[in-house]
C-alpha cells in the first residue's frame, strides 16, 4: 500500500503552482515527510522549475553589519546575543555612520547587491533613530549598494523616517511557528513579531522574514511556519539553520540533516513559489558540502561575507558556487 508521501507527485503539484494554483497543507505535508534521496531529488527538481518560473537565474546576495552587537534585553533561545546568557560573543554600542559606511563598501566590493544594518535589540530607539537614518542614507547615496535594516520592533513613524532615507526592505524574522514560539522566546509574542512585518507591508517596504530550522521544532511547525510567511506574501525568506551556540538554551541541539535542510528549502520553494528564498546562517556549518545543493532545491538568495556573531566562508567561493550554478551574479 504506497504511502501519502510516495501518491502525491511534485510534477502535478508543480504544474498548478506555475499555472497561479497553491499547494495544499496535506501535499506540504507528504512532501516534508519524504526520506529517500531518490524522492527528496524529484521533489528539488519540481522545486527548480518553479524557482526558474518565477524568478529565472536572478541571485539575490545580501551582506549584513552587525551595528550593535550584545546586551539584548530579550531571552531567544538560540540567540549569543541575549544578555541573560553567559557566551562569548563580544558586545558593543551602535557603530558610527562612518564605521556602517565602510562595511558597506566592503559588502559592496565582494559583490554584495543589498547591505543589512542590524543591531541587537529588542526595538529601535528613537535616539537611534537619526544616526540610522543618516547611514541609510549615505550607504544608498555613496555606496550604491540597496540598504536594508533589522532593528528589532520599529514604530510606523520610525519605519517611515527609514523609508525616506532610502530603506527599502525591513527584515524581522518570525524564526518558528506561532504553534513554537513560547518554547524558543518567552520576553515576546509571535503576534507582536507578525503585527511588525505587517505593519512594514502596509507602508510598502518590502518584507524579509524567515526563520531557523532546528530550534526544537516539528517538520509540521516548519510547514505552519512557512505558510505563515506566504500568508504574509513576503518578499524574501531567510532560511537560517541553528548553529548552537555555547552558554545559550539550545547549545546542545541537534540541527537538521543535510538532506533534511534540502528537502524543507524544497518544501518552501512550493509553498513561497515567488519569494527569494535566502540560504543565511549555520549553512556552512550544517549544510557542508550540500550548499550548492540548497539552490538545486529552490533556494534564490544567499547572505555573504559572513553572519552577525559567527564567520561564513570566503565571497569569492559563493560567488563561484552560484555561477556554477548558472545563477547570474
Ligand atoms: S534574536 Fe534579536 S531579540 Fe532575540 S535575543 Fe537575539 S538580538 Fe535579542
Amino acid at each position: 500500500m504506497p504511502t501519502t508521501a510516495q501518491i502525491v507527485d511534485p510534477k502535478a503539484v508543480a504544474d498548478r503552482i506555475i499555472a497561479g494554483g497553491k499547494i495544499t497543507m496535506e501535499e506540504a505535508e507528504a512532501f516534508i515527510a519524504l526520506e529517500q534521496w531518490s524522492d527528496i531529488l524529484a521533489l528539488a527538481a519540481q522545486a527548480t522549475r518553479i524557482r526558474e518560473k518565477f524568478t529565472g537565474g536572478e541571485v539575490d546576495l545580501c551582506a549584513l553589519v552587525n551595528a550593535k552587537s550584545g546586551l539584548c534585553s530579550e531571552d531567544c533561545g538560540f540567540c549569543s546575543q541575549s544578555a541573560r546568557y553567559e557566551t562569548d560573543v563580544s558586545t558593543y554600542p551602535m557603530m558610527s555612520v562612518e564605521q556602517i559606511l565602510e562595511r558597506a563598501r566592503q559588502a559592496k566590493s565582494f559583490g554584495a547587491k543589498r547591505f543589512c544594518i542590524v543591531a541587537a535589540n529588542r526595538g529601535l530607539s528613537d535616539k537611534d533613530l537619526p544616526l540610522l537614518c543618516e547611514a541609510v542614507r549615505r550607504v544608498k547615496a555613496e555606496v550604491g549598494i540597496e540598504p536594508e535594516c533589522s532593528l528589532g520592533f520599529l514604530t510606523e513613524k520610525q519605519l517611515l523616517a527609514l523609508k525616506a532615507a532610502g530603506m527599502t526592505r525591513y527584515n524581522h524574522n518570525l524564526e518558528t511557528s506561532e504553534s513554537h514560539f513560547e518554547k524558543v522566546c518567552t520576553t515576546h509574542t509571535y503576534r507582536e513579531r507578525l503585527e511588525t512585518m505587517r505593519m512594514v507591508k502596509r507602508n510598502g517596504v518590502e518584507t524579509c522574514c524567515g526563520g531557523i530550522l532546528g530550534l526544537g521544532e516539528s517538520r509540521q511547525q516548519r510547514l505552519e511556519l512557512a505558510f505563515e510567511l506566504a500568508e504574509l506574501d513576503v518578499t524574501c525568506a531567510p532560511i537560517n539553520v541553528l548553529n548552537p551556540r555555547p552558554g545559550t538554551p539550545m547549545e546542545e541541539n541537534t540541527p537538521p540533516s543535510p538532506q533534511e535542510v534540502v528537502k524543507t528549502i524544497a518544501v518552501f520553494r512550493f509553498i513561497l513559489p515567488k519569494a527569494k528564498l535566502e540560504l543565511g546562517g549555520g549553512r556552512e556549518v550544517n549544510l557542508r558540502d550540500f550548499q550548492s545543493m540548497a539552490f538545486l532545491a529552490g533556494a534564490n538568495s544567499l547572505i555573504i561575507g559572513g553572519y552577525l556573531t559567527t564567520h561564513g566562508r570566503q565571497p569569492g567561493q559563493d560567488m563561484k558556487m552560484l555561477r556554477d550554478l548558472g545563477f547570474t551574479v
